[in-house]
């Protein structure tokens, strides 16, 4: 069994360490828990040690388990969306963190219309250049930001990436920095802030808070490996 309330702890301890080591308040790192493939159950074990701010990335998973969790929780959709999913994604989350294009961007707001919802969106860039990766080129990233003024229902806050996987967190730190580096672009492009920047997992969370990370996305360091997930 994993013991939640003792892997947040040490979390804890580490996002502080990171925040003192880049000079940043804890206050500005928000923690998303990633509970995808975890059950309702596991999440409000993770709720009942304080957290309240989960992420998923399928639409279908979380409109079974969000139902079945305590109502005060925030959800964040880290995964990339489909435009069939954007009326349910739209209905279940406070956030979503990886629109990769403008159709999709267009979805949304015409969804977020119906539901009389503003949504606040990341923008996912694709800084590593992998092709195995989504998002926009960190060109486009540039020139899309003036895009959302088009999309009343949309409100853009932010960046988000994934750094190329690697055993060496450090090896995530020049994605990390070139994300915060660009959201300055966006920002005088803009001629608006963005608060966000949504950047560092369980294996590089920590570099990435040193890098201006606002939210961290971790699954495995707070629930275990996903492949135990529902074999308790
Ligand atoms: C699964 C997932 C995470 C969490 O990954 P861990 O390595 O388990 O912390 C973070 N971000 C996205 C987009 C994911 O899909």
């Amino acid at each position: 069994m994993v013991d939640i309330a003792e892997n947040l702890a040490q979390v804890q301890q580490r996002i502080s360490a990171a925040c003192e080591r880049s000079d940043r308040s804890t206050e500005e790192v928000q923690l998303v828990a990633v509970g995808k493939k975890f059950t309702a159950q596991v999440i409000r074990e993770a709720a009942d040690c304080g957290l309240n701010l989960f992420g998923e990335n399928r639409v279908q998973e979380a409109k079974i388990k969000i139902p079945d969790c305590p109502g005060h929780l925030r959800w964040h959709f880290i995964g990339n969306l489909q435009t069939n999913k954007c009326k349910d994604a739209v209905a279940l989350f406070d956030m979503l963190h990886a629109v990769d294009s403008l159709h999709l961007a267009e979805e949304l707001n015409k969804r977020c219309e119906q539901l009389a919802k503003v949504m606040p969106v990341l923008l996912e860039v694709n800084v590593s250049g992998e092709g195995s990766k989504h998002g926009f080129t960190p060109e486009q990233a540039i020139e899309v930001t003036q895009a959302f003024f088009d999309f009343p229902k949309l409100e853009l806050h932010g960046l988000m990436t994934m750094a190329p996987f690697s055993r060496q967190a450090e090896s995530a730190r020049p994605y990390f920095r070139k994300l915060r580096e660009l959201k300055s672009d966006c920002e005088k492009k803009l001629g608006a802030p963005l608060p966000e920047l949504s950047m560092g997992m369980s294996g590089d969370y920590e570099i990435a808070i040193e890098e201006g990370a606002t939210l961290i996305r971790l699954g495995t360091t707070l629930f275990g490996p996903r492949s135990q997930a529902n074999k308790d």
